[in-house]
């Protein structure tokens, strides 16, 4: 049996001026995301998530942010390179799941556009990516509409022969 789970984590503060792009689709809102590539939570906690299962590190180990190469970066980048290192080591997700922890904007809406981003980057069914959007009851700085934080967790096996 070669089954492995990975968690992932990632927050990143809200700014004016930044865009939100939260797995790889862009959402209307007044505030967006600020960091070194595109900031997309959702992405490089699912893309920790992979490299943990897999026991290849952390996202900051292959993308540093302080590497000049990663300024800007589409976050799907770091996602596709993820799952090549996953395919030469022989492994395939099974599935996903995310918690997105957010009090603004409201994701409701944007749920299904992310499940199905996801599951196209991935190349998986979109009944295997699962995403959950909650806010902090208006509690810490993630309640006060300073940060958006995202949880991930993915399940590999061993890729069909
Ligand atoms: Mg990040």
């Amino acid at each position: 049996m070669d089954i492995r789970i990975g968690i992932g984590f990632d927050i990143h503060r809200l700014a004016e001026g930044c865009r939100l792009i939260l797995g790889g689709v862009t959402i209307d809102s007044e505030l967006g995301l600020a960091g070194h590539s595109d900031a997309d939570v959702v992405l490089h906690a699912i893309t920790d998530a992979l490299l943990g299962a897999a026991g290849l590190g952390d996202i900051g180990e292959h993308f540093p942010d302080t590497d000049p190469n990663w300024k800007d970066a589409d976050s799907k980048d770091f996602l596709l390179h993820a799952l090549q290192l996953l395919e030469t080591w022989g492994l395939a997700v099974g599935n996903v799941d995310v918690n997105i922890i957010a009090e603004q904007p409201k994701l409701g809406p944007a749920k299904k556009d992310i499940r199905h981003r996801i599951a196209d980057l991935i190349g998986l069914d979109p009944d295997r990516v699962n995403i959950k959007a909650r806010t902090m009851e208006t509690l810490g700085p993630i309640g006060e509409g300073k940060a958006i934080a995202c949880q991930a967790i993915v399940l590999l096996g061993s890729a069909p022969e």
